[in-house]
């Protein structure tokens, strides 16, 4: 059955976040989707150990550190989260509602929709070998649900990320046998992951190999194995068998299924005007670095600003008869009653 709201943010970047707190304000209670399984966007996923010194009032905040406090920040207006699905339908309905529906099934009719969703969903890097694109979501996996699956089976895992050595240290006393293939010697995983992957392959519980999959064979319809250039150029070329692959190369952002939605958008940027930050569709909003306008900077203060402006402009398209005033959270015994101020 459809969750029946006033708002859906898509995108729990650092403005979708404030977007709740903004919103939360003026007595509207939300609900975020996010591709991902945490919030916090670029920061969050990007750079969460970087210092940020842009952010009004903070002269150095770590990235982390900015998704923890708007995360506080937003507590009091208990926002529920709809994490690790995607946003894939957006219609009108008849009656000039929404229906937005997720890659989990998750299915809401809602009064407005705000996208706040950066530069689009982060969604894994894939493969892209002679042969990978037959074999996805069968035996060539990107994200591991049930590792069951790999018992007593050839597996190969590609990447050299913390999830890489991540499943080849739980992986590796389950399957017949494990091979490990990364484009390089360097890794970018913790380095106590490395070294206990090291350790793994010096007795002999896992190939390492470095260099870059060229093919992926098959025999009889199923997946055969891997064809492996050896180093980072064309080197020797090794076969691998494997029953099944995993491939950890990262995540990256995919505008996706918004450029579907009919909106006006030029260069992966959805058109806004900067009174009430609306897109070309009545109802549906854009803060963040998704828009674009005159003068827009994606910086995360501009997103902050935006956030503030589309609040008032939903509260508006969901009761265009109320009247609202701009209330100060240090003065006003609404805005702490909202906010649960004793
Ligand atoms: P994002 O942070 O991109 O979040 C968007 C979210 O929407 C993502 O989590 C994504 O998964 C989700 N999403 C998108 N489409 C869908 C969909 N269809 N369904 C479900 N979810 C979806 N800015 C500054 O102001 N100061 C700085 O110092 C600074 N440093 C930076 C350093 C680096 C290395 C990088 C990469 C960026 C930096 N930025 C900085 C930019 C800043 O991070 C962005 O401006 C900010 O993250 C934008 O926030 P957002 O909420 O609009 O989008």
């Amino acid at each position: 059955m459809a969750i029946k709201t006033d708002v859906v943010i898509v995108g729990a970047g650092p403005c979708g976040l404030f977007q709740v707190f903004e919103l939360g304000l003026l007595d509207i209670h939300a609900h975020v989707v996010d591709a991902l399984p945490q919030p916090g966007g670029q920061c969050a996923e990007l750079y969460p150990d970087k210092p940020i010194y842009d952010i009004p009032a903070y002269p150095i905040i770590g990235a982390q550190e900015l998704v923890d406090n708007l995360m506080e920040q937003i507590a009091p207006f208990k926002p529920e989260f709809h994490l690790a699905q995607m946003v894939e339908k957006l219609e009108r309905r008849e009656d000039g509602r929404f229906t937005l529906v997720t890659t989990a099934g998750t299915e809401f009719d809602t009064a407005t929709v705000i996208l706040a969703a950066g530069l689009g969903a982060f969604q894994p890097r894939r493969l892209k070998a002679p042969g990978a694109e037959a074999f996805e979501g069968e035996s060539i996996h990107y994200s591991i649900k049930d590792p069951a699956r790999f018992e007593g089976k050839n597996l190969v895992i590609l990447g050299g990320g913390d999830s890489a050595m991540d499943w080849v240290i739980e992986l590796h006393d389950r399957v017949e046998s494990l091979t490990l293939v990364h484009r390089r010697p360097e890794y970018r995983a913790a380095p106590a992951s490395v070294a206990k992957m090291k350790a793994l392959a010096e007795a002999g519980k896992l190939r390492e190999i470095h260099g870059m999959v060229r093919e992926v064979r098959a025999e009889n319809g199923r997946l055969a194995g891997l064809t492996v250039a050896e180093g980072a150029h064309d080197g020797e070329l090794i076969e691998i068998d494997a029953d099944e692959v995993c491939v950890f190369y990262g995540l990256s952002p995919n505008l996706g299924p918004i450029a579907e939605w009919g909106l006006d958008i030029d260069k992966r940027q959805v058109a806004v005007d900067t009174e009430k930050f609306q897109t070309s569709e009545p109802g549906i909003f854009a803060v963040g670095d998704i828009n674009s306008y005159p003068g827009k900077k994606k910086l995360i203060l501009s997103g902050f600003h935006e956030a503030a402006l589309a609040a008032f402009a939903v509260q508006k398209h969901i009761d265009p008869d109320k009247r609202v005033f701009l209330q100060y959270t240090t003065t006003s015994p609404v805005m702490h009653e909202r906010l649960g101020v004793k």
